[in-house]
């Protein structure tokens, strides 16, 4: 119990509050508010809170909605998926299975092959460009 309020309190440390707000009360940005929305470049996303490995340029697309989506994680091992029925919504939430910091929302609109849409919050994410070349 102890070991998690201090890690909490780390969060708060080390997060800035728009990104506590998201990874750790599971807030939401403003649709097209986040700058990976519009990232094109080749790379990876990693856990804002954690770093692990969770996304690639190859799954991203535009989707329309207003954040980063993705058809699927690097791995089904990267993130974890359960129920969320809160704001009087059936929606299954998206969280980091390393750490299990709130990322976003996983729906089944998406495009081939998977025909899922990752809806994930750019402050949830750090990116990492491939070096150019
Ligand atoms: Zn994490």
């Amino acid at each position: 119990m102890e070991r998690k309020e201090a890690s909490e309190e780390k969060w708060r440390e080390t997060l800035s509050p728009l990104e506590y707000h998201v990874l750790r009360e599971k807030g939401t940005e403003r649709a097209f508010s986040g700058k990976l929305y519009t990232e094109k470049r080749r790379g990876r996303y990693y856990c804002r809170a954690c770093g692990q490995e969770l996304f690639s340029s190859e799954a991203k697309y535009e989707s329309g909605s207003g954040w980063p989506s993705y058809f699927q994680p690097v791995s089904t091992d990267a993130v974890d998926e359960h129920r969320d029925t809160s704001h009087g919504m059936l929606r299954t939430e998206v969280i980091c299975s390393n750490c299990k910091s709130h990322l976003g929302h996983v729906f089944s609109d998406g495009p081939e092959p998977t025909g899922l849409r990752y809806c994930i919050n750019s402050v949830s994410l750090r990116f990492n460009p491939e070096e150019a070349g």
